[in-house]
């Protein structure tokens, strides 16, 4: 049997199911079922006490049907082989459910940056770049942020590949400062990105967002910024937890104080006013929405049992394990399947890339709006493909993703959908028209005959 959680097991099952309620045949699971290219390199680094140490690390890019591939970098002591090459293809189904122009790739470094000095890891980021340059580039891979990577690693991946190459290639990487051409809303984007798709679900079940209740799983980048968001909505968070404590408060946290606590202190723990917390106890608070926002496999199906949560939303990649996603699809939890839930960030990161392209960049504004545009149409694509088929909303995420990446690879002549189900037009809405914005959309139609 399959290990329950490895993520590229997983994956794996949830490509399989997808092709078989799909009907797209056996040549396009074989086609889909492992990453078109997985590199590994050696990273040499000399330590500040004079050593010379050998960092491990991964890039598998899954599938360039749909465009060049395109996801984050982590570093992390427990990255592995497997754990990338399903993050990777997780990406490419994110991506195709956005309707995005791009395939999956991931990158992992095996490394502890807490223990690591900013000079350490300039260097290592550095090395991981050159190693990969050849097989990376704007039209080719491009990386972003993921676990424990920033917007500085960012800059001097960009860095170390414009020397590479020569050149100045911003769109090279997304999520780097904005002087060097990142996007307005990039850092906050996965964060934002969750809580719009919340928004939607709740006025599908009927909640109340003014006054709802939240607890938050994983406080880095993602979880924090899900925290500043829903506190901005309304919601109540009364619980987050970090990799070091956590922080509760049955009355609401103060979370603008929180993020500020955390900026200081680099931890939620010790909040003052606030109660200790550790994850089991989080899991099974009585609250409305409740958010993984850390690693994998934090809900098996020991922890779903505890969970009380209406909503779950998924902002971590793969927080799930396929029995924990069992038990709650029984309960009737809403479940935002991740790949639909955090693709605020590889959604903005794709603005951040048309925006360089095209040597011009858009106000905080336009940006907020066009993603809160793509997130709720991903959502009803979804959410109608779910309606449609009497399925949970993460098959119908599958469905929509896999179709989508099945038919540019038939497309490409390299596999044929034999007795493939026909979806009708109206439920592939999203997939369509990716681009088009809702303003520019109305002007267009209105629009007397040719406008070239
Ligand atoms: N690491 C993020 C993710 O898992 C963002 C990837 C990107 O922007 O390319 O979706």
């Amino acid at each position: 049997m399959a290990d329950e959680t490895n993520p590229f097991h997983i994956v794996q099952g949830q490509l399989r199911r997808a092709v078989d309620n799909l009907h797209l045949g056996q040549s396009v699971y074989n086609l889909l079922k492992d990453p078109m290219r997985m590199i590994e390199v050696a990273v040499p680094v000399r330590m500040d006490d004079g050593r010379l140490e050998t960092f491990i690390g991964y890039r598998a890019q899954h599938t360039d049907a749909t465009g060049p591939t395109k996801g984050g970098i982590r570093f992390h002591p427990d990255v592995t082989i497997d754990e990338v090459k399903g993050l990777s293809m997780w990406m490419t189904f994110k991506t195709a459910v956005m309707g995005l122009p791009y395939g999956g790739a991931k990158g992992g470094v095996i490394c502890d940056p807490a223990q690591m000095s900013e000079r350490e890891l300039e260097e290592l980021s550095r090395g991981y770049i050159r190693r990969l340059a050849p097989m990376m580039g704007p039209e080719v891979d491009i990386p972003a942020p993921d676990v424990n990577t920033s917007a500085q690693i960012m800059g001097w991946m960009l860095d170390e590949f414009d020397r590479v190459r020569g050149q100045h290639l911003p769109g090279f990487i997304t999520g780097k400062p904005l002087v060097l051409g990142g996007s307005e809303g990039r850092t906050g984007a996965t964060g934002r990105g969750v809580v719009f798709t919340v928004l939607a679900a709740a006025k599908r079940i009927g909640l109340e967002v003014k006054g709802a209740t939240a607890a938050i799983q994983g406080f880095g980048n993602v979880g924090s910024y899900t925290a500043h968001y829903l506190h901005q909505a309304g919601v109540k968070v009364l619980a987050v937890e970090d990799v070091k404590g956590g922080a509760y408060d049955p009355d609401g946290l103060d979370v603008p104080r929180l993020l500020k606590y955390v900026e200081k202190m680099h931890t939620v723990r010790g909040f003052p006013g606030s109660q200790e917390i550790d994850t089991r106890r989080l899991f099974g608070l009585e609250v409305d929405i409740l958010v993984p926002a850390a690693l994998e496999n934090q809900i098996d199906e020991e922890n779903a049992r505890l969970v009380r949560a209406k909503i779950i939303a998924e902002a971590a990649n793969g927080p799930t394990t396929p029995e924990g996603d069992q038990l709650l699809a029984s309960r009737g939890v809403f479940i935002i399947p991740d790949i639909l839930c955090n693709a605020g960030g590889v959604t903005v990161s794709y603005f951040e890339w048309v925006q360089n392209t095209m040597g011009y960049y858009w106000p905080p504004q336009e940006v907020d709006r066009k993603l809160r545009a793509m997130m709720t149409k991903a959502f009803d694509t979804v959410y109608k493909m779910k309606q449609a088929h009497h399925i949970s909303m993460r098959e119908a995420a599958y469905l929509v993703a896999v179709h989508r990446v099945a038919e540019a690879a038939e497309a490409r002549g390299w596999v044929r959908r034999e007795n493939a189900m026909e979806i009708p037009s109206d439920q592939l809405q999203a997939m369509a028209t990716p681009l088009v914005d809702p303003a520019l959309q109305t002007a267009h139609s209105q629009a007397p005959g040719n406008l070239g």
